[in-house]
């Protein structure tokens, strides 16, 4: 029986689980043997504070790791797949259930981010990996000279765009709407870099090739029969996300979009329940808020887990 046990090793779960080892809570944290944290994708992270040149996040999450592991928490790979309640010595428990094995513990911090939206067009699923990638970072230096395609308008979309022009020949920026939703200096940066032109207006509706991306069909969306084909070797997608939490659908309140839905003290609507960083409903998915939420979650779970146990201080 663990005090805490903590889904996810992002930001958020990782600084949930210093600060819960760090309070001497009995704390482990189960880390996706599939899925790394979305923040290792990318090569630069200049607005988390303290790194004034910037940081990969790949780096950035070892150091996360290093500094949890160095006040004892324990990290195994493995997935949960469910969650159910169980009780131990007559106090309220949690059971996570992963694909081997199970772990039971007084509280529950779920920190499973966001995967990829899909575009979910004709040739998406067959050309991934063969031109088609969710990963500036991981594939982008295959496709020197090339010209490659970036969907969507926000932050993560113009900033791999601007990453791609190291390699690509020529960048085209396909966006539903007629301007950037990124913050100014990348709207700026991607404005003033002569390798990046847009597409305004225009969605995706077919990503072409046998058995290599060859060019993307683009439609207009305020007048559909404006249709045309990009030639291009390569198609990166970011064009927004999609939370980790199917596997609590019935146990937390989530909202219309998947993302679970906590208070300001990151309680989730099952008591026993704490919820951190991007999988979280919320205004701001950075690394920066994450690591707050994930702090916040871990002080509450601590309070819940002595106030369990009849340990807490002032009682
Ligand atoms: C390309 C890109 C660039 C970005 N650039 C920046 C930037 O410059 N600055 C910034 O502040 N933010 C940036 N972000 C946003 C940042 O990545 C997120 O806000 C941050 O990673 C959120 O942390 P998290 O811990 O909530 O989730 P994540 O980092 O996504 O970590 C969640 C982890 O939980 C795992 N998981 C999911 N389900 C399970 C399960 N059932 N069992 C076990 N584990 C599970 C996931 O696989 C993942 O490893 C960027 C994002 C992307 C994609």
């Amino acid at each position: 029986m663990y005090d805490i046990l903590i889904v996810g090793s992002g930001p958020a779960g990782l600084t949930a689980g210093m600060y819960a080892s760090r309070a001497a809570m009995r704390t482990l944290l189960l880390a996706s043997a599939y899925h790394p944290s979305l923040i290792t994708t990318t090569d630069l992270i200049e607005n988390y504070p303290g790194f004034p040149e910037g940081i990969s996040g790949f780096e950035l999450v070892e150091k996360f790791r290093e500094q949890a592991e160095k006040f004892g928490l324990e990290c195994i790979q493995d997935d949960a797949v469910s969650l159910e309640k169980t009780s131990k010595n007559s106090a309220p428990a949690w059971k996570v259930t992963t694909s081997g094995s199970s772990f039971e513990a007084l509280a529950v911090i779920i920190a499973t981010g966001t995967e990829y939206a899909h575009l979910n067009v004709k040739g998406e699923e067959e050309l991934t990996g063969r031109g088609v990638s969710y990963c500036a970072t991981c594939d982008g230096p295959f496709f020197k000279d090339a010209h490659l395609v970036v969907v969507g308008g926000g932050d993560t979309a113009v900033q791999e765009a601007l990453f791609l022009t190291r390699f690509a020949r020529k960048v085209t920026i396909v966006h539903r709407r007629d301007r950037l939703r990124a913050t100014g200096i990348l709207r700026q940066r991607a404005h003033d870099n002569e390798r990046i032109s847009f597409e305004w207006n225009a969605v995706v509706t077919e990503i072409m090739g046998e058995s290599a991306v060859t060019g993307v069909k683009i439609r207009n969306v305020k007048n559909p029969e404006d249709e045309k084909v990009l030639k291009a070797e390569g198609v990166f997608i970011f064009t927004g996300y999609i939370p980790y939490t199917s596997f609590l659908h019935g146990i937390l309140a989530l909202d219309e979009g998947g993302y679970i839905v906590v208070d300001a003290e990151m309680k989730t609507s099952a008591p026993g329940i704490f919820a951190c960083g991007d999988c979280t409903k919320k205004l701001l998915r950075q690394v920066v808020t994450a690591c707050g939420d994930g702090a916040t979650a871990a002080f509450s779970a601590e309070h819940y887990v002595n106030e369990l146990k009849g340990t807490l201080y002032g009682t």
